[in-house]
Order: C-alpha cells, then structure tokens, then sequence
C-alpha cells in the first residue's frame, strides 16, 4: 500500500478511503456526453487511486493538506452530473475527494429567509426541506435529482425558474471552503457589502480549480400564492425572441421565460401549434395581484406582436416533464446516439444570428447529425440563452465521434464568439471547453491565470479543469 493512502486513511479512516475498482470507476467520470457515447465503443476510463470520503471540513483540510505537500492531484467530486468532464480523472495518481457525506442540515433561518447546509447535500433534499416549512429554494435545474449544493455554486449553475429568482450567484450568500494548503476561509452571509471585491465570485465557478467548498448558505423563498401561466405560438425564433425583449424591458421579471423551436416543439407541443412555428412559455408567480399583473403585460406585449395563444396546456405539459430528460440523459450512447447540450449568452441585438447561423452550419458542416435545436430558457434585460440540443450518430469508434463532436462545438463556439457572446452560460467549464478559455476572456484572461496560481501553487487543484497554465 502507497504512503500516500496509509496517509489518507489516518485522516479519513480505512473504510473511508475506498480502493474498490467499482468505486473509483463510478467517480472517475462525470455525464460529459462525449464519454457517455464512446464508453460504448471503446473508450476506457482512467481511475484515481483512492475515492476519500471525508465526514466534515476539518478531514477536507487534512486531506487538502497532504496532497498539497506530496504533490498529489484533487478532484472534488459533487453529485457528478457535470457535463463537461470537469470531475473526469485524466491522471491515476488522483485522489477524488467525495463530499456525499458533508451533508448536513446546518440552520433555516425562517425570518431572514436563508438556509445553511454541507457542501454536499443534493439540492433535491434541500428543497423537501425548506418545502416541509413553507418554504422554496427557487433554485431548478434539471439536474434537481442528481447535483449538489457545492457543485451547484462550483460550476455557477442556473435554473429553469431563473428569470424570476436568478441564478446561483443570486441565491448564494455565503459559504465556507477549504483552499489547497488546507486554509479553510469562511464568507459571512450578509444582504450585501460594498467592503471590496465580492469575494463570494471567487468560489462561484471555480470548479475545484481553487478550492473545495463545503457549507453554503442560500436565499429562500415563500411558496407562491398564485401561478400565471400561458403559451403562445409564433411564426419565427427570431419573432419570439424580440417578444421576449419587449417583455423583460418593461422590467417584470416571470419566473419562467421560454422560447422553442419547432423541433422541440413537434412531439410534445405539436398538436397545439402549426407546422414550423415556435413556441413561447410564460410562467408568474407569487402574490395573487402581481402574478396576474405580469401576465395580463405578458398578454399584451405578445399579441401585439403578433403572437396567437396556444393556452395554458403546454405549460402543464412542460411542467410534468420538464425533468424528463436528465433520466434518459446516460441511455442515448448505449443506442449508438450521440447527445449533447450547448448553451451560449449573448446580448438581445445578435441572439437571433446566432440562433439562425449555428443550426444552418452544423446541418451544413457536420452531415452525421441528425437533430439539432435550440430554445431560449434564461432571460434578462441585456439578453438571454440559447440552449442547443444535438443528435448526431457517428461511426462506432471512439476518435470518429470525437470527430464530429469536435465538429459540432467548433461552430457553436466560434459563432457565438464572433457575435460578442459568451461560450457557455450555465454549464462550465469542466476539461472540455478549456482550450477556448483565452478567446473567451481576451484581455481579462490573464487574470484568470493569476487565480489560478495564487489559489493552487503547486497545481493540485483539479488540474485540466477550468484552466491550464
Ligand atoms: C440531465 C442534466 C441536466 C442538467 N441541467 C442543468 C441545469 O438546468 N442547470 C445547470 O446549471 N446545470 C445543469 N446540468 C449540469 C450539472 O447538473 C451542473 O453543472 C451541476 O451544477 C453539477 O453539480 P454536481 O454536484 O453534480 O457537480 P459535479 O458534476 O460532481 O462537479 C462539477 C464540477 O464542480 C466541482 N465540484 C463539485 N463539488 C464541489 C465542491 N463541493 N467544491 C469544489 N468543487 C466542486 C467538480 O470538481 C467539478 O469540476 C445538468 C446536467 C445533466 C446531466
């Protein structure tokens, strides 16, 4: 046995410290697409030696400490729902730090409406929490099954309410992580300071490339009195869009602002609308009188515009299977499918050119897709979302699908570069999108590596992930 796991097991425990080959395949790997569809043609994982499980902050920090000394890299290992390879182990002498067991219910604070809780509770068991007292997180990512609450605020996470209760960086009030020499820092919950920086951006997005984050404190909210709720259809994304703008100028903010193509339409809305158009979801809520205020400026602006009401149905109808998806999410590549999900941000004056450009170059460019369609689900006053969703078969081998996904993430992200928008806008960075990080950044890119070597001397932290210097 290795210095290094009797080490870690004088910290954690021996059965704490997992060696088991099953283990340590389960945790070597995230849901990054591009492996859900080669593990079935090939494609073998690389293990990290031991799979630690510490029970609070102080064994992370011994554990931190350690491997920081000896040179060994760290994974911090969520729910491990990432979907760009950002907990995949890509070298054998990784520890993955699972933080499962650093779950803890801390605080509810019932008047100042905040909740307090380990890095690793599922944001599912969260939320029945502070439902049981009256209470919701306004915090829905599809991912609500499987991600936790440090991997939530490590990969800057939104959710599908998010128009109305923001995202992660919105909820996020404080925390507590434990840096790479094992430091643990703490970030008070307050409503807000003007006391320098917002060192709470530090950690939002630091993918276990800074630190490992183990307690979050978040906002909560009132369960809502009342839901508005209504769909319309129109002729073009790009008519949708512009409704869209009109709405979020007038500075109402519903909790639900949706925009899909036809593809995405076809199946489960096709029997309200007409061939080739595209659908709108609004959803308000909250107090009885603010809700129905918000819809009936909703109403307005839409028809105005040109939009014809397809009623309340395709919002039951996406609110029963929003979620659909993450279950058939690891099947698809077992099928010979190809899946993945695309999201870029950009402002309202070039959404709609990047929407058009990027589905007629990937149909044009890349011939083995087969479905690629886009929805906005995250709007705000300056711009919104656009959320790709890619079928494509390649051939069964392991350097063709990488290939054609290469391919595909190419042109999504070089048209939306050249159109000033960001390459992602809620999934991160993980090992996959790393090799953009400078385009994306230009100038303030630098920065970024300064982080990264004040955070992680010794280049322990996740190394591959976020970025690599
Ligand atoms: C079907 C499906 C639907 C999804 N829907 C959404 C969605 O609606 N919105 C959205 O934003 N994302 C979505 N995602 C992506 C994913 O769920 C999020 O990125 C989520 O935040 C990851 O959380 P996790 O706990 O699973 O983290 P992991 O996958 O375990 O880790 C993600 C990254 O964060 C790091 N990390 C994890 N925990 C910690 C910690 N405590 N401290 C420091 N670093 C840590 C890891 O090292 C890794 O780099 C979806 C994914 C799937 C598969």
């Amino acid at each position: 046995m290795s210095e290094v796991i009797k080490a870690l097991e004088a910290i954690v425990g021996q059965e704490d410290v997992v060696l088991e080959t099953s283990v340590r395949a389960q945790k070597a790997v995230d849901l990054y697409a591009l492996r859900l569809y080669q593990k079935h043609v090939g494609w073998e994982a690389t293990l990290p030696q031991a799979v630690v499980r510490p029970k609070d902050t102080d064994e992370v920090s011994k554990v931190l400490q350690l491997c920081n000394e000896r040179g060994v890299p760290v994974i911090p290992y969520g729910g491990g729902s990432g979907v760009l390879a950002g907990a995949e182990t890509r070298d054998e002498r990784t520890v993955v730090i699972d933080l499962a067991r650093i779950n803890r219910l801390i605080n509810v604070d019932e008047i100042s409406l905040q909740v307090t809780c380990g890095a690793g509770m599922l944001i599912r068991d969260l939320e029945a929490i502070v439902q049981e007292r009256g209470f919701k997180l306004g915090h829905y990512p599809q991912s609500m099954d499987l991600a936790q609450m440090g991997g939530l605020v490590a990969t800057r996470s939104t959710g599908q309410f998010s128009t109305g209760y923001g995202a992660i960086e919105d909820f996020l009030v404080g925390l507590e992580a434990v840096l790479a020499d094992g430091t643990v820092v703490r970030i008070n919950n307050v409503p807000r300071r003007a006391t320098g920086p917002d060192l709470r951006h530090l950690f939002l997005g630091s993918e276990g490339a800074f630190a490992v984050i183990t307690e979050v404190t978040v906002k909560m909210f009132p369960i809502p009195e009342t839901t508005w709720k209504h769909a319309y259809r129109v002729k073009t994304m790009r008519q949708g869009l512009e409704i869209i703008r009109l709405v979020m100028k007038t500075g109402i903010k519903p909790a639900v602002v949706r925009l899909h193509d036809w593809l995405e339409c076809e199946k489960p809305y096709g029997a309200f609308m007409e061939e080739n158009e595209s659908l709108l979801l609004f959803w308000s809520e909250g107090r009885k009188e603010i809700a129905e205020a918000e819809g009936a400026i909703i109403d307005e602006i839409a028809k105005a515009n040109g939009a014809v009401s397809a009623g309340e149905k395709p919002l039951d109808l996406w609110y029963v299977h929003r979620n659909d998806a993450a279950d058939e999410y690891e099947k698809y590549g077992a099928n010979g499918i190809l899946v993945d999900t695309l999201e870029v941000a950009a402002d309202w004056n070039v959404i709609a050119d990047i929407y058009e450009k990027t589905v007629e170059r990937v149909y044009y460019e890349v011939p083995e897709v087969v479905f690629f369609s886009g929805h906005s689900s995250h709007s705000y006053i300056n711009g919104t979302n656009i959320y790709f969703q890619l079928g494509a078969f390649p051939p069964p081998d392991v350097d063709e699908a990488q290939r054609v996904y290469e391919a595909v993430w190419g042109i999504v992200v070089e048209v939306a570069l050249e159109h000033g928008g960001s390459m992602g806008h809620h999934h991160g960075v993980g090992k996959h999108r790393v090799r953009w990080m400078e385009k994306e950044h230009g100038s303030s890119y630098a920065l970024m590596e300064s982080l990264k070597r004040v955070f992680d001397p010794n280049g322990i932290m996740n190394p591959g992930s976020l970025i690599e210097l």
